[in-house]
């Protein structure tokens, strides 16, 4: 039997998430099909990708972008479109099956809002818009028939491991964290933490934002906020455990106490490929456990006073309301500040949790104000940045 492929929009083509979805879909001979690509920067390497992949439209999201740049290795018959409005529109086009979410940072949000307002699937890589509105992309996948498949692989893993029993028998999840690069590190060196120091995670090859989240562990603050939003769950339902070889990627323990747990090397293209072909399950290009070798897996509890990140996103996401859109974004400048070496390491969070602090709590927000508020956040971080 021949089976038309599944058409696949993929929103932040060039990232980390995007690359390795491109190799999913070389490897899956066929059956996947690329009908557009976005890119914000690195222009020259959308080009390439829409070159090999044939996508019916690209779009430059930086404004201005499209027009500027020569466009000389796209070849014939690509549409090029420029601007975020471009994305929302594409992705409701009645050409694409799935639109896979990779866009870093709160500028996610309004492609994975337009893909499930259009009733599509979506493959949720961009956690970010769980943790800015997880309430209101919930209700709006409920309304529209759109559905939500993580990518990330912790919550890819809870997705897989909550299929071995009934969801009214769940006592607990249990997010697995790499504790990345300061992991084992005293509170002194990591006050001294340079930006080369952040970037240097032990078990995963990933985007700057995010690398530098781990590093703070304020990415499994975001994970806690959107577990509890995608799996309705209250935060006490939602444990963290440091598993230095993320290999275990999350866990589910049941009212009984049995706990299951979903393993694979650390590989980016399982979760994608997953979210991409579920409910089947397809051969695929990543790698794979190899017990022929001897192995350890080790399990510790997180340092909540060197990650004081944790506690927060516990804070956040018992509040709900504004607090995600808030955190999400005095995070994402002040990661940006950090990069830019005017923030030492030290200080994103405290500044983070200033900004949340000084923020008119609002419990049932709408997409307007939460927008308002992300930009707001971000001048409030170089308001107390320096304080
Ligand atoms: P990345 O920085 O490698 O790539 C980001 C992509 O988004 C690029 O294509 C870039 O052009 C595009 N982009 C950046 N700013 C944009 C803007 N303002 N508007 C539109 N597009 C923009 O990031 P990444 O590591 O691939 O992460 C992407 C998302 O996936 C993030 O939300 C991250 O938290 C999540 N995620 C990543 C990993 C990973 O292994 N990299 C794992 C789990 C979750
Ligand atoms: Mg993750």
């Amino acid at each position: 039997m021949t089976r038309e492929p599944r058409r696949v929009a993929l929103l932040g083509s060039t990232g980390s998430i995007g690359r390795n979805t491109l190799e999913v879909i070389a490897a899956s001979g066929g059956r996947f099909q690329v009908v557009g690509l976005t890119a914000h920067s690195r222009l020259e390497r959308l080009e390439d990708q829409a070159a090999r992949y044939r996508p019916a439209w690209i779009v430059a999201t930086r404004e201005g972008s499209a027009a500027t740049h020569g466009w000389r290795r796209l070849p014939e018959g690509i549409d090029v479109h420029e601007g975020g409005e471009a994305v929302a529109s594409l992705v409701s086009g009645s050409d694409v099956d799935i639109v896979v979410a990779a866009i870093v940072g709160s500028a996610g949000l309004r492609g994975a809002w337009a893909a499930l307002a259009a009733g599509k699937r979506v493959a949720l890589a961009n956690k970010e818009t769980l943790v800015m509105a997880g309430p209101l992309v919930m209700d709006l996948a409920r309304r529209s028939g759109g559905t939500l498949i993580p990518v990330d692989s912790e919550h890819s893993a809870v997705f897989q491991a909550l299929q071995a029993g009934r969801r009214a028998d769940v006592r607990r999840v249990v997010l697995t964290a790499s504790g990345g690069p300061f992991r084992a590190r005293t509170r002194d060196e990591m006050e001294r933490a340079t930006v080369a120091d952040a970037l240097e995670h032990p078990t995963w090859n990933m985007g700057k934002k995010i690398t530098v989240d781990s590093a703070t562990m304020m990415n499994k603050a975001l994970e806690i906020i959107e577990a509890r939003w995608l799996f309705d769950l209250e935060p006490e339902q939602i444990s963290v455990v440091v598993h230095p070889q993320s290999v275990v990627h999350s866990m589910v323990e049941f009212r009984d106490g049995s706990v299951m747990a979903q393993m694979s090397p650390p590989d980016m293209r399982l979760p994608i490929q997953y979210a991409l072909t579920y409910p089947e399950r397809w051969e695929g290009p990543a790698h794979r456990m190899d017990f022929a070798t001897a192995q350890r897996l080790d399990f510790e509890p997180p340092d909540l006073d060197r990650f004081p990140a944790l506690e927060l996103g516990y804070s956040v996401a018992r509040s709900g309301g504004t607090a995600g859109a808030v955190l999400n974004a005095a995070n994402e400048a002040a990661v940006e500040q950090f990069l830019n070496g005017r923030l030492p390491f030290a200080r994103i969070v405290p500044t983070c949790r200033d900004v949340l602090r000084h923020h008119a709590f609002e419990a049932t927000p709408d997409l307007e104000t939460l927008e308002r508020l992300d930009q707001w956040a971000r001048g409030e971080v170089v308001r107390w940045m320096g304080k």
